[in-house]
């Protein structure tokens, strides 16, 4: 069932329900609490007084007495009196015996039925027997405390007015039913959407917007679900630009691997049919033979680490290391392969030792990577500058160009991976260098500061905590 139809059903069966128990409540409460008298009770007795002077044809009052004394000491609130056609007191229960003049008697009904609730006068009944034009009167009083509360249509005659006091009474009761009603679909509504809005988010198709303006939960709701509507979108975005330079990626590689793989079979080949005599034909080929073979190498360990990266192992051991002397033997390689290519290399390690938690081969890694894009992408600048500085919870590592920089909108996008700044057809990598750079240190809980500065300072600095909380 839908919950709107069972919303209705609810709010129907409990208004009905609660209409029929507040009728049954009323009537036992009231048969328990209401003491006292009421007019049936008194028709009831007067009757039965009237059936048994009938039937004894007691209308004197000797054969009266005992009877009328009856009924007073069954019922010691009540008055009775028996009156002749000509206004005679013939008995009377509290001993008075005079005549009634009409006066008198209709002082008895006077500020009727005001007495009902709770003037001190009494309340008086008149029965007339035979009711015929010569009848006697049987009076039945009582003060009108002894009247059973609430004795609404005493006076009345008539208990038509009940039906005045329905639609009053059915209206009351069932408005707060109708704005609950009214409160529950809105907040049916408003599900309802968020709902389908939920239901239609994917990456294909836009997501919708909700309004909700309000402050209940539901418009919490609707905002967070707004914001993650956006996030999906802006991620999707993200996945799809991921894809597509995913896909350029695999169609450069068949080429980059290609065009090194055609050279080394040509040099090969050549090698092959003797067609070098001389020695140094030979070497020559055999060099850029290497070199190609090493190109290709390279490019292979790279597709590698994607690999490697997509399986998500990047395994985590962190163990003190001296980051200082690390760093010291990894420059004095790069002070080889530099040597003689005219750069200018500053260098500001520490000689004290630099001990910190860390995964040595990843951080090497991502030292490795940076001082490869300096000098691979920064070498117009003809310098390099490496640095470590600490202080007493965090290291420092920089890593100087003085090239053509970075642009600042690319600055961000370049840590993404596969992101190259020039849409990098042609070249030794694949947009994956820095990404994997910024996943280790993060990995490390540091972070990866670029600024850059074309042809005076592209800067890569690396910060990370000395200690790691978890091993
Ligand atoms: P790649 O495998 O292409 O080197 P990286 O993630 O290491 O990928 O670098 C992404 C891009 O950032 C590079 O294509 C290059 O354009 C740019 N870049 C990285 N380092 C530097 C730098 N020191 N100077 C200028 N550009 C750089």
């Amino acid at each position: 069932m839908k919950s709107r139809t069972k919303l209705w059903v609810i709010m129907l069966v409990s208004a009905a329900s609660s209409l029929v128990l507040f009728i049954l409540l009323s009537i036992v409460v009231g048969s328990i609490w209401a003491k006292g008298y009421n007019l049936e009770k008194l028709n009831a007795i007067s009757n039965e007084t009237l059936n048994s002077i009938e039937k004894q044809g007691a209308f004197d009052k000797d054969n009266l007495q005992p009877l009328l004394d009856s009924v007073h000491s069954r019922n010691p609130d009540l008055r009775l009196e028996w009156i002749a056609p000509d206004g005679t007191v013939i008995y009377d229960t509290s001993g008075e015996s005079e005549r009634y003049d009409f006066k008198q008697l209709v002082d008895r009904m006077v500020n009727m039925p005001n007495n009902l609730w709770g003037a001190d006068e009494p309340v008086t009944l008149v029965y007339s027997f035979p009711p015929s034009e010569q009848s006697y009167y049987l009076l039945l009083s009582l003060p009108s405390e002894a009247m059973q509360e609430g004795q609404y249509f005493f006076y009345v005659r008539t208990n038509k007015v009940i039906y005045t006091l329905i639609l009053p009474f059915l209206l009351s009761a069932l408005v707060p039913y109708l704005l609950s009603l009214w409160f529950f679909s809105s907040i049916n509504r408003r599900i309802g959407k968020l709902n389908k809005a939920l239901n239609q988010v994917n990456f294909r198709s836009d997501v919708i917007v909700l309004d909700d303006k309000s402050k209940d939960e539901i418009g919490q709701l609707t905002r967070h679900y707004n914001e993650m509507a956006h996030r999906i979108q802006s991620q999707a975005g993200q996945i799809k630009q991921f894809e597509n330079r995913r896909k350029l990626l695999l169609s450069n590689l068949s080429h980059d691997l290609r065009t090194p793989l055609t050279i080394i079979l040509g040099y090969a080949e050549t090698i092959r049919i003797g067609a070098y005599k001389d020695e140094n034909k030979l070497q020559a080929a055999a060099k850029i033979i290497l070199q190609r073979s090493r190109y290709m190498d390279n490019l292979l360990d790279q597709l590698l680490d994607i690999s490697r990266q997509e399986e998500d192992v990047l395994e985590l051991h962190f163990s003190p290391h001296n980051l200082s002397e690390m760093m010291r033997k990894i420059t004095a390689d790069y002070l080889l392969i530099l040597d003689g290519q005219g750069f200018t290399i500053e260098v500001d390690i520490p000689d004290k030792d630099v001990e910190i938690d860390m995964n040595e081969a990843l951080i090497e890694r991502a030292f490795r990577n940076l001082l490869d894009n300096a000098i691979r992408y920064g070498n117009d600048g003809h310098y390099l500058g490496i640095g470590l500085t600490d202080d007493e919870d965090e290291v420092y590592i920089s890593v100087k160009d003085r090239g053509r920089g970075i642009a600042p909108e690319d600055q961000e996008r370049i840590f993404e991976r596969f992101y190259r700044v020039d849409g990098g057809r042609r070249g030794d990598g694949f947009g994956f260098g820095l990404s994997i750079v910024r996943e280790i240190v993060e990995s490390h809980h540091g972070s990866v500061h670029l600024s850059s500065d074309p042809h005076t300072e592209t800067l890569f600095q690396v910060r990370l905590p000395k200690n790691q909380l978890d091993d």
